[in-house]
C-alpha cells in the first residue's frame, strides 16, 4: 500500500516522468502543488493542457508555435533567405540572445545519433530540403551542437543542401566541444555566428 492517499501518488507518480525530477523533488513539488491556493493550482492545470492542445510546430521551420507558420516565418523584418538549422526548439534562444541574427531557423528537433538508432529519417529534415529547393535560401548557417552527434549532422547536411549559388555555412567553433548552445553566453554565440564558414 502507497504511503500517501491515492491522487497524491497519482500526482507524484505524473512528476516523476519529468526529466530530472527524482522521487524526492518529486514528493515536494506535490506537497507544494497540495498546500498552494486552488487559483494557483488550477493555472498550473491549465497551463498544461493549454501547452499539449494550442502548440504545435510550425508547418515550415518545425518551431514550436501558437500559430502557423510562426512568426519567425512570416516577419517581414527578418532576412527569410538566410536559414539558421538548429537541433531544438531552445537553440532559437541562444542566437536571439546575441540580437544580431536577423535570419529565420529551421528546427531538427534533434541530431544524427547512430548509437540511439538516431538516423537522419528520423530528424526534420525533408521541409528543409523542400526549403532549399523552392530556391527562397540564399545561405543556410548549420547551428547544431558542437557535440558528436551535432558534427555528424552537420557533415550529413552540408553533403545534403549543396545547391549552386547557395551557401551551406557552419558556426565557428567557440562553443566548448560536448557542450550545448542552449547554454552559451551571448558573445561566445555572436562570435561563433560572425566566424562560421563555409561548408
Ligand atoms: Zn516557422
Amino acid at each position: 500500500m502507497s504511503k500517501f492517499a491515492e491522487p497524491m501518488s497519482r500526482l507524484i507518480d505524473e512528476l516523476k516522468k519529468l526529466p530530472g525530477v527524482g522521487t524526492k523533488s518529486a514528493q515536494r513539488l506535490a506537497f507544494h502543488i497540495l498546500r498552494s491556493s486552488d487559483e494557483d493550482a488550477e493555472a498550473l492545470a491549465v497551463a498544461v493542457r493549454d501547452v499539449k492542445a494550442n502548440l504545435r510546430l510550425c508547418s515550415v521551420c518545425n518551431n514550436i508555435t501558437d500559430v502557423d507558420p510562426c512568426t519567425y516565418c512570416t516577419s517581414a523584418t527578418r532576412n527569410q533567405r538566410l536559414v539558421c538549422v538548429v537541433e531544438e526548439p531552445t537553440n532559437i534562444a541562444a542566437i536571439e540572445k546575441t540580437k544580431h541574427f536577423n535570419g529565420v531557423y529551421h528546427v531538427l528537433h534533434g541530431s544524427i545519433s547512430p548509437l540511439h538508432g538516431i538516423g537522419p529519417e528520423q530528424l526534420r529534415i525533408a521541409n528543409l530540403i523542400s526549403r532549399v529547393d523552392s530556391g527562397n535560401v540564399d545561405e543556410v548557417i548549420i547551428a547544431t551542437n558542437p557535440t558528436v552527434e551535432g558534427e555528424a549532422t552537420a557533415t550529413y547536411l552540408s553533403q545534403q543542401l549543396k545547391r549552386p549559388g547557395m551557401k551551406v555555412t557552419r558556426i565557428a567553433m567557440g562553443i566548448p566541444v560536448g557542450s550545448d548552445i542552449e547554454y552559451t553566453d551571448e558573445i561566445t554565440m555572436l562570435k561563433a555566428m560572425e566566424g562560421r564558414r563555409e561548408l
